[in-house]
């Protein structure tokens, strides 16, 4: 029996009985049906029951190019044949990893040119945190060690991913790193005091990292990481000049600037690189995973500076001293074909010119879901939004009636054919980037229907 020829009942027993799942619910019994997704083509996705849904969030912020593409196949097939794997440690290499290398380096600023595989983006992340420590190490600055990340931020889920990540609700149980990790305030428009001005905000926020800097003292901060635009924690949006002023302080004290273009990286905004073009910065690191291959393969990279590189490399290098991070995987031929795919497939289809054409349309389309009185907010960049529900009228922070509201809307958008994120008060949209005005107008349909349906039932149960 192929495993497609189970029911979707079957599916779930099975599933329920053994997988613990990422940010599993563990009280939660099985009341809702498990959604079991078992086929994906262009922008839909389909259920074991049949039902076809739009996909609003690419799967996870990964599948860009979109689902069921013939060439990322054959060409995963064909290098499947050629050479499956070999190891990548030491001076050992193959012709796939190699270009890909190269290719990323072009298309990231600057002097950006040294990669290192991982097969996931909190595996970049840590490989970014552990480089800027061995170089610090390397260049005999031992107690730069300290790392400064913010509240709202996400960077994954590895012991050291976990411990950068700054949203309260995936802080539960477990044990986080503490002694070198600090946590600054995130930007958070919506929610910012509306008396002070945006650069003023602006100001308040840089402030705030420099003081935390002084605080822990220069000369043993490491690194600063952060989201162009915080996904996970909600699609925040800096205020303008946020990250060029944060990399000026960088400088100031010698501290290393980590990008964590995981999620904004190949495409979503328009670009292959978010840095350079929106931020106008060029970072010491970039990590990115997700969007590289379109989720057709697990692969995450980071990509150093040669600036870094050179001083700890060559005749620069410490004494008999290995640059001991990397993985069984990294740089595994599969998953750097299908990358090289995807970057081909993003160039000849000109995606991140169709994302600067369209994105802006999205996002003008979404404002308009601000005329129903559940939502607070809409926001976004290019193919990168949410909507913000507020029952409450608490503009300081979401309530619990505000988490109902999304979590009603999100269950008839299921309803209407339409995937959104919930997360806490909002509904997360990260389409595949080959999506047109028409589904979009598709999206925003479905988005409207759901929230009046959704404004009637929270009525109907005294919530508004
Ligand atoms: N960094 C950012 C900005 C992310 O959004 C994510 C995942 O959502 C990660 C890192 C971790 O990536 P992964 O789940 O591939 O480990």
């Amino acid at each position: 029996m192929c495993t497609t020829d189970y029911t979707t009942k079957e599916i779930s027993a099975k599933d329920r009985r053994h997988t613990l799942h990422p940010w599993a619910d563990l009280a939660t019994a099985p009341v809702k049906g498990d959604l079991v997704m078992t086929k994906g083509s262009g922008h839909h996705v389909y259920d074991s029951d049949q039902n076809k849904y739009i996909d609003g969030i690419s799967g996870m912020w990964c599948v860009n190019i979109g689902y069921g593409r013939k060439e990322m196949a054959e060409v995963i097939a064909k290098q499947v044949e050629e050479l499956v794997y070999y190891s990548p440690f030491g001076a050992m290499t193959n012709p796939i990893s190699a270009e890909l290398s190269e290719v990323l380096s072009e298309l990231t600023p600057g002097d950006l040119n040294r990669v290192q595989f991982t097969t996931s983006g909190s595996g970049a992340v840590d490989s970014a945190i552990r480089f800027a420590h061995f170089y610090f190490n390397a260049i005999g600055k031992p107690e730069k060690t300290h790392i400064i990340s913010r509240t709202e931020s996400y960077h994954g889920s590895s012991y050291l991913g976990a411990s950068l990540s700054g949203k309260k609700v995936d802080r539960t149980y477990f044990h986080y790193m503490t002694d070198i990790i600090h946590h600054i305030s995130g930007p958070n428009l919506y929610r910012r005091n509306e008396n002070i001005s945006m650069s003023a905000y602006c100001q308040q926020l840089v402030d705030e990292f420099e003081q935390k800097i002084l605080e822990i003292g220069p000369e043993n901060v490491a690194c600063f990481i952060a989201e162009p635009i915080m996904g996970s924690g909600g699609v925040l949006i800096p205020p303008p000049g946020y990250h060029k002023e944060m990399k000026l302080i960088c400088e100031k004290y010698d501290i290393l600037y980590i990008l964590d273009e995981v999620v904004t990286g190949f495409g979503r905004l328009g670009h292959f690189f978010s840095a350079e073009p929106v931020w106008e910065i060029i970072p010491d690191m970039i990590t990115c995973a997700k969007g590289l291959t379109s989720g057709y393969q697990p692969l995450g990279a980071v990509i150093i500076s040669d600036k870094l590189f050179d001083q700890i490399s060559g005749d620069n290098a410490p004494e008999a001293a290995y640059f001991t991070n990397g993985y069984t995987y990294s740089g595994h031929p599969v998953a750097c074909a299908a990358a090289l795919k995807n970057i081909e497939i993003m160039k000849c289809d000109n995606l991140c010119e169709h994302v600067r054409d369209i994105g802006p349309y999205f996002i003008e389309q979404l404002k308009t879901l601000e005329q129903y009185e559940i939502v607070g907010e809409t926001r976004g960049s290019h193919l990168m939004a949410c909507v913000e529900c507020n029952i409450s009228s608490n503009k300081a922070a979401a309530e619990e009636k505000d988490m109902i509201a999304a979590q009603t809307v999100d269950a008839f958008c299921e309803q209407l054919g339409l995937i959104v994120r919930p997360f806490e008060a909002l509904l997360i949209l990260s389409p595949p980037l080959i999506i047109n005005k028409t589904v979009i107008d598709e999206i925003i349909s479905i988005l409207a229907r759901s929230i009046e349906k959704a404004t009637v039932a929270l009525k109907s149960q005294g919530l508004i």
